[in-house]
């Protein structure tokens, strides 16, 4: 609930975020679903080098963010897997902002930040990117400090790799070590079929560090080699597909490279995906970013919930997650405004 005032949230990198007044925001922030993710090389910073189109999801976490009338930021979160201390995404974006804008901390002072966890954690849906996208926009508003969603972008990429694609969510071109972010065409009226065991988990750096590995001897090694690296990329008929508005061509060219190390580690993981892909209703299935999440497209609700049923009745496990979420064409939204 915004006490005072009026904001208006936009996408475009040339509006401002603009904020009459408000000392607290209620932010919604999406789950991303990655469409397509190649693993290019390493980069000299000791990333890896990426190429993958993001796709936002309407599951979402709520993050509130309050003026604490102190120099404290304070942060509160009930699930138990998510730390509450300084070693929260959404925290460290809260510290960033008040060392980067340190006039403004000084006249307003800190933050108590509560998040409601929606988005399962560790799923590779990028829920703690979210959050701390979120805190990000929020502390712009109740700042007021003007700043553009590129200025957004910049401050982001400080903290992680996926947290600028999340402050503008939406269809994006994500390259670099997936921090610049270049908007698609929105891909409307689609639905993802998210499906994850709870007590299952994994750590993306385990997951990128296994197919180092695995398959280094692949990487194209020279960093100044633009040719050799550009002719690796193959996202653009996924681009393409895009711009065509096509369920079908999307999923059919639907890829993730740490598939390669996830799934022989989790077998339920790749008994999952071949369940999801059993249903006659599933245009395409693919894991999300570092898994373990899985997911498949339908082109309607009623399709969508038709496979929920059938990998219901297939797997009938009550540790088994299953989520219906529309494509959505937003990254962080203000509410209750
Ligand atoms: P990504 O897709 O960006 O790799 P993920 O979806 O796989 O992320 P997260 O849910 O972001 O994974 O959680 C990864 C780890 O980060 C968890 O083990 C958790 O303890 C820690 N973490 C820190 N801050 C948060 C947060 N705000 N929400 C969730 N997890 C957080």
């Amino acid at each position: 609930m915004i006490r005072y005032g009026a904001a208006l949230l936009c996408r475009q990198s040339d509006f401002l975020y603009c904020v009459i007044f408000m000392d607290r925001c209620v932010l919604l922030a999406p789950a991303k679903i990655n469409l397509y993710l190649e693993i290019i090389g390493d980069r000299p910073d000791g990333y890896h080098e990426l190429a993958m189109v993001m796709q936002s999801v309407d599951l979402c976490d709520r993050v509130t963010l309050s003026r604490a009338g102190t120099q404290d930021i304070r942060l509160k979160c009930e699930h138990p897997l998510v730390p509450s201390d300084e070693t929260n995404l959404a925290y460290r974006a809260a510290e960033l902002m008040c060392q980067e804008f340190s006039d403004a901390y000084a006249r307003f002072g800190g933050f108590k930040i509560k998040i409601e966890k929606n988005i399962p954690v560790g799923a590779g849906l990028a829920g703690g990117s979210g959050n701390a996208a979120a805190v990000l926009v929020g502390i712009n508003m109740l700042w007021k400090l003007g700043l553009t969603s590129i200025d957004l972008h910049l401050l982001a990429a400080k903290l992680g790799s996926d947290i600028p694609f999340c402050v503008s969510g939406g269809t994006a071109l994500a390259t670099g070590r997936g921090e610049q972010v270049a908007p698609l065409k929105d891909v409307q009226n689609y639905y993802a079929v998210l499906a994850k065991y709870q007590s299952l988990s994994v750590s993306t750096p385990w997951a990128y560090q296994t197919y180092r590995k695995q398959f280094e001897s692949t990487y194209v090694r020279e960093a100044d080699d633009l040719a050799a690296r550009q002719s690796r990329v193959h996202s653009g008929p996924m681009v393409k597909a895009i711009s065509n508005q096509r369920l079908e061509q999307i999923s059919a060219l639907l890829y993730n490279d740490l598939e390669k190390v996830v799934l022989p580690e989790h077998p339920k993981v790749q008994e999952l995906k071949e369940t999801l892909a059993r249903s006659p209703q599933a245009k395409g299935v693919m894991m999300s970013g570092s898994g373990p999440t899985v997911f498949a497209l339908a082109e309607s609700q009623s399709d969508a919930d038709e496979i929920v049923k059938a990998v219901r009745s297939a797997l009938p496990d009550d540790d088994l997650g299953l989520w219906v979420a529309p494509f959505s064409s937003t990254g962080i939204r203000l509410v209750e405004a």
